[in-house]
């Protein structure tokens, strides 16, 4: 008995169990073949609203070029500064023209690494504006921003979110554990000159935890020199390994972004709304974004 279709076709069926039909719902062939591998979402995020989630690397251990004490994906299983292809662009594409047609506000390069690590983000990116019209934004880390290969392939989205959560090499090291090889003079010189040449719009993420938030200041000043068009004032409001700062703790932080930075909006994550959002593939979802905290 077919009583109920969604976009993953669920099959419910009857079964006598002696005194009537209990209802059970199973999969068909089509869902227990894991609907898509790469692409993931759409999630409800408090800056950029219902994106479709891009993991360029979708590794089953997780890749990047940092090992950040938050991360909501667990530890760095391979830290690694080298750009490779992990996906087939091909490959992404044919699951992006798989989506349903419905509206979303962005597509977004993210997911369980560093997203500038794929060779072919700038491919990846040309082809995604051939299947989808919403604005296309890549978030990174910035680990590698002072290679131009890796400038040029940014240039290519609309909106480029990097984070910035260190003012000096030494907070780098204890909140990014970056891989060796990576200096925080060179990222900051990165920034700058993808910024000069940047049209997009180009936001600092900044996380806070117990490790960094006394070096506002540094941070602050440091985001002088880059001249972004935003600044996201964050703290881990998913389940990681270190504690979130408190909305009280929150405020001194933001207040001396905003007083700094009068010009462009300051947002800072406990005064936006928290929206739900329903993914497509829940379990592809919660891999790639971690669990929130009750
Ligand atoms: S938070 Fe981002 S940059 Fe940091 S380890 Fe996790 S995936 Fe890498």
């Amino acid at each position: 008995m077919l009583i109920g279709v969604n976009w993953f076709v669920e099959l419910v069926v009857g079964k006598y169990n002696g005194s009537g039909f209990e209802i059970q719902a199973q999969s068909n062939s089509f869902m227990t073949r894991h609907p898509y591998q790469y692409i993931y979402g759409p999630v409800a995020s408090w800056r950029l609203g219902r994106s479709l989630g891009i993991d360029p690397l979708s590794t089953d251990q997780k890749t990047c070029s940092f090992d950040c004490v938050y991360c909501q994906t667990g530890r760095t299983k391979v830290l690694t500064l080298e750009r490779k292809i992990f996906v087939p662009t091909e490959a992404l594409l044919e699951e992006v023209r798989r989506v349903p047609p419905e509206p979303l506000d962005v597509v977004t390069f993210a997911g369980n690494g560093e997203p500038t690590l794929a060779l072919n983000l700038g491919d990846m990116i040309r082809g995604i504006r051939t299947v989808r019209s919403e604005r296309i934004v890549v978030i990174t880390n910035g680990s590698l921003i002072w290679r131009p290969d890796v400038r040029e392939d940014l240039a290519l989205a609309d909106f480029v979110m990097v984070k910035l959560d260190a003012g000096s090499s030494d907070s780098l090291e204890a909140v990014n554990h970056p891989a060796e090889g990576i200096g925080f003079e060179e990222i900051c010189e990165g920034l700058r000159m993808f910024r000069k040449n940047y049209h997009g719009k180009l936001a600092l993420q900044i996380m806070f935890v117990s490790s960094n938030k006394d070096l506002v200041a540094d941070i602050v000043s440091r985001a002088q020199m880059i001249h972004p068009d935003e600044i996201e004032v964050n703290t881990p409001l998913r389940v990681c390994a270190v504690k979130p700062l408190t909305a009280e703790e929150m405020v001194p932080i933001t207040d001396l972004f905003r007083k700094t930075f009068t010009r462009i909006p300051v947002k800072s994550v406990y005064e936006e709304e928290r929206k739900k959002s329903q993914p497509y593939c829940r379990q592809s979802t919660d891999r790639r974004r971690g669990q929130e905290l009750p």
